[in-house]
């Protein structure tokens, strides 16, 4: 009886402690209506006569304003009985609730993001939410859950009646799973939006890398993509990333969520968001090639190295995250270009890609951020006012110039310190000064890091980064013994001049821009669209393509017959063989920011680079 009793008491103090402090989630997957979830909400209790309930307007790494209220409809607040509560539209995301005290339960529908009929502000798909009935459910929570206005900091426990055998996949922890229901919780509104669910029939593959558990889990709606697979494929690259932070994980749990698509999506975009425990990816259907496995590498990367900045260094715009009136910090390129640093040199340092390969993609990036983005606005300021509709088509600069920030920082700081402090050692600083529950002011950071490195990097912040001057990419290099040059013209070999493409039914090469054809290519009398088939009585196979090209540069003299043959479009999908001639002649080309190495390397450009990426020369 003892038991029973005291069994009793502990169900009504925790019924007490519910009722109190924690919002419970009603959802039952099991029943979609007009591709739309019915969601029921027991409130916490309350204090105040008026409330506010709100869905976010923004989330933390979409940079972009969604109005996640847009797709929530018929919203009833009801009492006790049953009855309806007034409720007033303040906005697009809030409802006002005057008679709080007497309100028992909040119900909606939530349409999802990815199908609907909103054609404005398209949310990116894996910020957004994906509702497919008795298939897959991609359960951002931000697009599912509200909070009430100064009540984030309590409880969620979300209830979810699911189909048979679907299984939540997410980085959250405190998980009760049945075979019909699953109860699971999230100790906070900021800890809930932190943790998206993929919730389907589960393909999933654990690893453990040192002490952290890495879930991989897959929705690929042709099963062409496995968990299996992906796992085997980010093996590597984490433990690479584990040696990169110092050989330990700052989490325990991770989830890799995967939602592939085999149709294009509402934003014509795929890719990932980043959250503390886990990364939701939205990525096409591919199949198994060195391209998939390197993407794949490189976004997942990308999306791990997110658990140092801005998890474990953030200020206080992205601490305090205010979901209705987000105001943007000044040091985007500290959290994406640093990331987006850290995932390729990682990668180069643990020699899982090649330093040319490494250099290729940082050159790139480097003549991306000159050709399609203003070289001489400040980041601090594109970064605070990137909400701005007239800043914001400078955002994506922070993957490429912000990458660059990061190789520039790091070599200097490896040069200044004779090889003995560089970025790694910088975010851990600043990760142990701060950390997860502890941000920075905008204004102090720079400060900061100055104080952590040289007066030099101070100055570099300054001007690079606060300032207008284009990056000095080319003084950064020297430090390691490579020579930048902004153009230079040669004569080379080429296959035409013209652009090439690429068709995924055909799995062949297109040649696009014909008009562009150089003194070679115009021998040839190529037609828009024609199809590579044959270079040289070659099949140009894609799996061999780069090996076939080599051999063809590499043989070939000035003056040999070359013979190209194409399939060229006809009507009706219907494509016409035709075997073309010409005879082979260098042309002039001109490169742009070619790298190469400083004949007479010093000792100290030597010492640099090898303490940079490992590379001895
Ligand atoms: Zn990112």
């Amino acid at each position: 009886m003892r038991i029973l009793f005291s069994c009793i008491l502990f169900s009504l103090l925790s019924f007490k402690l519910w009722a109190d402090d924690t919002y419970r989630y009603y959802i039952n997957l099991a029943a979609v209506t007009n591709d739309k979830l019915q969601i029921e909400l027991v409130p916490p209790s309350f204090n105040e006569d008026e409330v506010q309930f709100c869905f976010p307007a923004m989330v933390p790494g979409t940079y972009s304003v969604y109005d996640f209220g847009r797709f929530v409809s018929n919203f009833k607040a009801l009492d006790k009985s049953g009855k309806e509560i007034p409720v007033q539209k303040a906005d697009v995301n809030t409802f006002t609730i005057r008679n709080a005290r007497s309100l028992s339960k909040i119900t909606y529908e939530v349409e999802d993001t990815w199908d609907t009929a909103i054609k404005e502000s398209v949310v990116f798909e894996p910020g957004g939410t994906n509702i497919e009935s008795n298939t897959v459910f991609g359960i951002n929570t931000h697009g599912f859950f509200g909070y009430f206005k100064n009540h984030l900091r309590k409880n969620y426990v979300l209830e979810f009646n699911k189909p048979e055998g679907f299984y939540p996949s997410t980085g959250l922890t405190d998980l009760k799973i049945a075979a019909q229901k699953d109860i699971i919780t999230a100790p906070d509104y900021y800890e809930l939006v932190d943790s998206p669910i993929l919730y389907c029939r589960p393909d999933t593959t654990t690893i453990e890398v040192a002490n952290t558990q890495v879930l991989v889990s897959s929705y690929s709606p042709n099963k062409k993509i496995s968990s299996a697979f992906i796992a085997s494929t980010l093996k590597e690259l984490l433990y690479a990333q584990k040696d990169y932070l110092g050989g330990e994980l700052p989490v325990k749990k991770y989830a890799f969520l995967f939602n592939f698509v085999d149709k294009p999506t509402l934003s014509g975009a795929s890719g990932a968001l980043e959250h503390s425990y886990s990364s939701f990816y939205v990525l096409y259907e591919m199949p198994d090639t060195a391209t998939l496995r390197q993407t794949l590498r490189d976004v997942c990367a990308h999306e791990f190295f997110h658990i140092v900045t801005p998890l474990n260094i953030h200020s206080k715009e992205i601490g305090d995250f205010d979901f209705n009136k987000p105001v943007m910090s000044k040091h985007l390129w500290l959290y994406e270009g640093m990331t987006e640093y850290a995932a390729h040199h990682a990668q180069a340092r643990a020699g899982l890609i090649e330093i040319d390969k490494f250099f290729e993609v940082m050159i790139e990036k480097y003549q991306n951020s000159l050709e399609q983005f203003n070289d001489t606005m400040s980041f601090t300021y594109m970064s605070k006012n990137v909400l701005n509709p007239k800043i914001y088509p400078q955002y994506g600069n922070v993957y490429e110039k912000g990458a660059l920030i990061g190789l520039c920082l790091d070599i200097l700081m490896r040069h200044y310190s004779h090889g003995n402090y560089g970025t790694q050692n910088l975010m851990k600083d600043l990760a142990l000064k701060y950390g997860k529950h502890q941000s920075f002011n905008d204004e102090d950071l720079f400060a900061d890091i100055e104080k952590l490195t040289f007066p030099e990097i101070g100055t570099f912040l300054k001007r690079y980064v606060e300032g207008k001057e284009p990056l000095p990419l080319a003084d950064v290099l020297k430090l390691i013994g490579i020579n930048l040059e902004k153009e230079r013209k040669e004569m080379r070999f080429t296959l035409g001049g013209m652009d090439v493409g690429y068709n995924d039914d055909t799995k062949r090469l297109v040649f696009l821009n014909v008009k562009k054809c150089d003194e070679f290519g115009k021998q040839f009398k190529f037609k828009e669209g024609d199809e590579l088939f044959k270079l040289n009585n070659t099949v140009v196979d894609m799996d061999q393509v780069q090996n076939i090209f080599a051999g063809y540069y590499q043989n070939l003299k000035e003056g040999d017959e070359v013979w190209i043959e194409v399939y060229r479009p006809k009507r009706k999908g219907k494509y016409k063989l035709k075997k073309l001639n010409g005879f082979a002649k260098k042309v002039e080309v001109t490169q742009k920011n070619v790298i190469s190495l400083i004949p007479g390397i010093d000792e100290q450009q030597k010492q640099t680079l090898k303490a940079w990426v490992g590379y001895q020369l």
